[in-house]
């Protein structure tokens, strides 16, 4: 089941690194931008950067899961859209 993280950075930044094989969608928490969700792969350096942070306290929110489907259907479900794919990551 696709995990929604919300202001909790440890308990994102230890998913990302304990499931390197996962999906990370990265959602603007006002729901507003169009090019929202993104889905990246967890391998995807810029979602876990130490040098960004604020992956789920600023105006992000993300919701990780190992099953590209399932992430793709909560999107759909939750945001009324599927995820846009982020160019440099996923294939
Ligand atoms: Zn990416």
């Amino acid at each position: 089941m696709p995990i929604l993280f919300d202001d909790d950075e440890v308990a994102y930044l230890n998913w990302v690194s304990a499931n390197p094989k996962g999906f990370v969608v990265n959602m603007d928490r006002k729901r507003q931008m169009s090019q929202y969700p993104m889905i990246h792969s967890a391998s995807h350096k810029l979602i876990s950067t130490s040098k960004i942070g604020n992956f789920t306290t600023g105006d992000y929110i993300k919701i990780c899961g190992l099953d590209r489907k399932k992430l793709e259907s909560f999107c759909e479900r939750e945001f009324g859209k599927l995820p846009s794919i982020c160019d440099s990551c996923t294939s």
